[in-house]
């Protein structure tokens, strides 16, 4: 074969990464940080964010990757204290590539902003890293294959705090039988990471009656954010 005629056995950029992170698998395990989680399955080896947004990029491990425009990986100070976690991308983030910038988005930023907490200063993710199509809920099967990405980003980032945005966020992250009107509110402790359950942008779009509570746990979130943010990891 001459120099110039790519192997057919040739790697492909994501699977290069992939081949080395799984070398390192195995070695380096603790626990998981999300229930269900096998930590050799989450990118054990991966220590920097943008490799595994590399990875993610050429994710093709369930049905969505080819049903949507872009992967939307995650959105912030990567640094950051505080990690919001959504549900997954919807038509607007999936042309913008960048997570919650739709009408959802846009009420969050008004609720960051009367929290006094700079969008620019916090994370912001989803479990689900490409759009379902038509903004269905995201089956188990791809929660199952997208949330490995999220344990891999929470291991990275090690936020001290996690914001659950909704139902599908609480029940991935927190329980998997969370009803988010019965947990908000309340702070969960795992791994020394502070997690809170809240409901929804897009859910207090519906029903106004959520704004309240909502902005109760925000204020909370809040309170616990200026205790941590300038708390080095
Ligand atoms: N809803 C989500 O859960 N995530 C987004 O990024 C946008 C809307």
């Amino acid at each position: 074969m001459s120099s110039e005629q790519p192997s057919l056995f040739e790697l492909l950029p994501g699977e290069e990464l992939y081949r080395q992170e799984k070398q390192v698998a195995a070695k380096e395990i603790s626990s998981p940080f999300l229930p269900g989680i096998k930590v050799e399955e989450a990118f054990p080896g991966i220590q920097e964010v943008a490799l595994l947004e590399e990875l993610a990029r050429n994710c093709n491990n369930c049905r969505l990757r080819s049903g949507c425009q872009q992967v939307v990986f995650g959105d912030g100070d990567l640094k950051s204290r505080i990690m919001f976690i959504g549900e997954g991308p919807g038509k607007d983030e999936d042309e913008q590539g960048r997570p919650f910038v739709g009408k959802a988005g846009q009420l969050l930023d008004k609720i960051l902003v009367a929290a006094e907490i700079p969008r620019a200063q916090v994370y912001i993710s989803n479990v689900v890293k490409c759009r379902p199509p038509g903004n269905r809920l995201p089956n188990p099967d791809e929660v199952r294959e997208c949330r490995n990405y999220l344990e891999a980003q929470i291991r990275i980032m090690q936020p001290a705090i996690i914001v659950c945005l909704g139902a599908m966020a609480s029940q991935v992250v927190i329980d998997p039988k969370a009803s988010v009107s019965k947990i908000r509110g309340r702070w969960f402790n795992r791994q020394g990471v502070k997690i809170m359950a809240t409901y929804h942008p897009a859910a207090l779009l519906r029903n106004p009656s959520y704004k309240r509570p909502a902005w109760q746990d925000f204020q909370i979130i809040r309170d616990e954010y200026n205790e941590v943010k300038h708390v080095p990891r």
